[in-house]
């Protein structure tokens, strides 16, 4: 029996290359095996679909046309590492075009006189990084999925990485982007400077999760290796001491590249690999830091750190900890590594890992963690792994990654976790914080939009009616 064929999909083998057209949506097998399904994305994720692989802006453009003919809603994908994170791509319908956007995959120009680089939405941040190494250089665009996740999906998801501390967001590294409107115009925002008064246009799209444009190209900036990087790890009794050492380091004007308060779970579960268990974690909560620069300034940095943390009556521990935990949080894929629970007696568990990701200022993080604490004690199914914390500097702001493993085989289990992540979030708005502040306010968020976005939603819903008429994009 010949298989049926789309109309759509008839009337796109007419404008692209036939190889360029799929019925699967390729997500990698490690997210699939790792992360615990809180709303049934793997069963969405196995239908067939028509998926799309453009090469180019102008293809891109020919998907709109044939599209907007149909009652046809249009997702675009990159890595497709947002799928069961916080379900970005997932589609609420059956009649779908997604826009796989691994082939458009060329760096298109590297320009160390503006410390640029310019790439096709599609590059893999690990590809782009392995680029730039053999040239000298690095791009602080690096989130725990880079091995898989694009440029373009890690720009429009505002994705958060170590190195926000110091470098920021993609809203403080990209200068210019080309995106493509569902009426089919491609159109150029910024430039090779991070001057841009066009409106603030490019930031806009950057956090917009492909509900207003496909982005095809994007330009970043790029910076020389360091001379020198140390990383350390240190041990508070309380979580206030840790909050005052920070902001005595930042009032003193030193500025890690890397900063982060992590609960004693995220360091038995991240950082204790081949170390043994000592006093170190009669500590309740850590701060990681990470330094870059010439050899010596990075030396004195890290003595006034040290000098900051006893002060306080914190300790500096073994610095194989702290190397461990830096080789967890940049080498990709970290979880989940348990010092007790290896990878095989995880999956015979069915335990897989997931995450609630909340942007709150610094002073209110005790108050988030001892809330967070509270809720847990009433839900039995919760493996809690710890919450570790991005700081931006100056700033003070957070973002905290709460984590935990659940069977979600179990419909109880799922539904803890769901009843965790809700009260979580709405605290989180109760005391001036984002929802999801990393990985964006996917499908699975839809219900907070409201509680995210209030009044200013309807003027988002005025600008994507006027981009797109058509309500192609999601
Ligand atoms: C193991 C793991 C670790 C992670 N660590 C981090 C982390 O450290 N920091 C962090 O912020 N997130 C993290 N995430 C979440 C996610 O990986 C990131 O948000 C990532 O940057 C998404 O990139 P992607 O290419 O996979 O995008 P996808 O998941 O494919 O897409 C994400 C969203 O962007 C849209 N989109 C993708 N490409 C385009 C485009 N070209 N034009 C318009 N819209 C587009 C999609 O429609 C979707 O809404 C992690 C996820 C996993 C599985």
């Amino acid at each position: 029996m010949t298989e049926k064929i789309d109309i759509v999909e008839m009337f796109l083998r007419d404008k692209l290359k036939e190889k360029e057209i799929l019925r699967i949506l390729e997500v990698p097998e490690t997210h699939l095996n790792l992360y615990a399904d809180k709303f049934g994305g793997r069963q969405i994720l196995e239908k067939r679909y028509v998926v799309v692989r453009p090469k180019s802006a102008s293809d891109v453009a020919k998907i709109f046309e044939v599209v907007k003919n149909f009652d046809y809603s249009v997702i675009p994908v990159g890595g497709a590492t947002g799928a069961l994170v916080s379900g970005g791509i997932l589609p609420t319908k059956n009649k779908v075009v997604f826009i796989d956007t691994r082939s458009m995959n060329k760096i298109l120009r590297f320009d160390p006189d503006s410390q640029t680089v310019t790439v096709q939405a599609g590059v893999k941040i690990a590809k782009l990084q392995a680029f730039l190494k053999v040239r000298g250089y690095w791009t602080p665009i690096l989130p725990g999925s880079f091995r898989q996740a694009t440029i373009g999906g890690a720009v429009c998801t505002n994705a958060i990485s170590p190195f926000s501390t110091k470098y920021g967001r993609a809203t403080s590294i990209v200068t210019a982007l080309q995106i493509v409107f569902p009426n089919g115009k491609i159109t150029e925002i910024g430039n090779k400077t991070s001057f841009d008064n066009s409106i603030m246009l490019k930031d806009f799209f950057l956090s917009s999760e492909g509900r207003l444009g496909i982005l095809t190209e994007v330009t970043l900036k790029v910076y020389p290796f360091p001379e020198s990087r140390k990383v350390a790890m240190f041990g508070f009794k309380n979580i206030n001491s840790a909050i005052s050492t920070i902001i005595e380091l930042r009032n003193f004007g030193i500025q890690p590249e890397t900063l982060m308060i992590l609960e004693k779970e995220r360091v038995i579960y991240e950082a204790l690999q081949n170390v043994s268990l000592n006093s170190e974690l009669n500590y309740a909560i850590f701060i990681f830091v990470s330094y870059s620069g010439s050899k010596g300034f990075v030396a004195s940095l890290l003595n006034h750190t040290i000098s900051l943390v006893k002060k306080r009556k914190g300790v500096k521990l073994p610095d194989k900890i702290a190397k461990n935990y830096w080789k967890n949080l940049t080498k990709g894929y970290a979880l989940p590594v348990m010092r007790d629970v290896s990878n095989e007696e995880l999956r015979v568990a069915n335990l897989r890992y997931n995450s609630v990701r909340i942007g709150i200022p610094l002073h209110k993080l005790p108050i988030f963690l001892s809330y967070e604490r509270k809720i847990r004690a009433k839900l039995d199914m919760l493996v809690y792994v710890g919450t570790s914390s991005y700081i931006l500097l100056p700033q003070a702001d957070s973002l905290c990654v709460s984590g935990c493993l659940i069977d979600d085989s179990s419909k109880i289990a799922v539904e803890q976790f769901k009843t965790w992540e809700r009260k979580l979030l709405q605290k989180a708005k109760r005391i001036g914080g984002s929802l999801c502040a990393a990985t964006g306010l996917g499908s699975m968020y839809n219900e907070f939009a409201v509680t995210e976005f209030g009044d200013s939603l309807e003027s988002f819903n005025l600008i994507k009616r006027t981009l797109d008429p058509w309500k192609i994009l999601k």
